[in-house]
């Protein structure tokens, strides 16, 4: 009896452990570096940041003369939604440290490249994008969508002689989608007012977490887009950074509340988990 218990309980021991390993793949982890940075990390390891910011200075990583740039694992893509230096961040040197391609429109590509020392070979005619464009990226693991953004862009060109703008062309302000296989779709709003034509958004793609920016549309109106993007969960961010800015998301908890949609408030270097498009665990 013994040596037939043996290996049947190995056996047992073996399929959990890959039938673990499975759902722990399966897995996708988004994490808020307070302001609009964000990064996802998908199933199958791709990492992607978003208006990285990272040395904001509601971000714990960034505080006591701490670098928040040496934890930073290894990044694939930076997308960004807008030149205005609150979001372009640290991409440049993030970039340099990491090799990350860059996801933007054309102007704001090109002139982070000629005014701000983005490496030039980083930018790939494949991932130029325009509001409404679609890429598949990470061989389908991911779709990345482009959307319209209520707001204004322009790039910091502090090679600007005295005689010259210091804010140069970043062409249009944007937001993303971002569809992982096997995860969540995530809508980042970018810096935007609200406007109607979110609810295209939400007919378009199945929203699973909308990632709103409650600065620049205010409590009321953050709330109505979380309704028209039909997101299953709203998450705010751009509050809480600097003097003069929006300092809670109370009121926003208050208002989606009342429409009846769920939130989820994270706290800057926090980390929440799903498995496929549910989510898991905050920590
Ligand atoms: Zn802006
Ligand atoms: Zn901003």
């Amino acid at each position: 009896m013994r040596t037939t218990n043996k290996p049947s309980s190995i056996l047992i021991f073996l399929l959990l452990f890959v039938f673990t390993s499975a759902l722990a793949a399966q897995e996708t982890k988004l994490k808020w570096f307070g302001h609009a940075a964000f990064s996802i990390v998908t199933p199958n390891g791709k990492v992607l940041l978003i208006d990285p910011w990272l040395n904001n200075p509601s971000n714990p990583e960034a505080r006591d003369g701490k670098d928040p740039l040496v934890a930073l694992p290894k990044v694939d893509y930076i997308l960004l939604t807008h030149g205005h230096r609150d979001h372009v961040g640290d991409a440049v040197l993030i970039a340099k440290k990491t090799g990350a391609a860059l996801i933007a429109n054309p102007e704001l590509a090109g002139n982070l490249v000629k005014l701000a020392d983005f490496p030039g070979n980083q930018v790939d005619s494949r991932y130029i994008m325009q509001m409404g464009g679609e890429i598949q990226i990470a061989d389908g693991e991911l779709m990345i969508g482009m959307t319209p953004a209520v707001h204004s862009s322009s790039v910091f060109n502090a090679k600007a002689g005295p005689n010259e703008p210091e804010r140069a062309y970043g062409g249009s302000p944007a937001g993303f989608i971002i569809a992982v296989r096997n995860g969540p779709t995530i809508y980042h709003s970018g810096d935007t007012a609200y406007f109607r034509d979110m609810e295209l958004i939400g007919e378009n793609y199945s929203i699973d977490i909308a990632l709103l920016n409650i600065n620049q549309m205010g409590p009321k109106m953050s709330a109505r887009a979380a309704q028209s993007v039909q997101a299953k969960l709203a998450i705010p961010h751009h509050f809480g950074t600097l003097p003069g800015m929006l300092q809670t998301a109370e009121a926003f908890i208050a208002e989606l509340k009342k429409r009846k949609i769920a939130v989820h408030e994270m706290k800057p270097s926090e980390t929440v988990s799903f498995r496929g498009r549910k989510m898991t665990k905050a920590k």
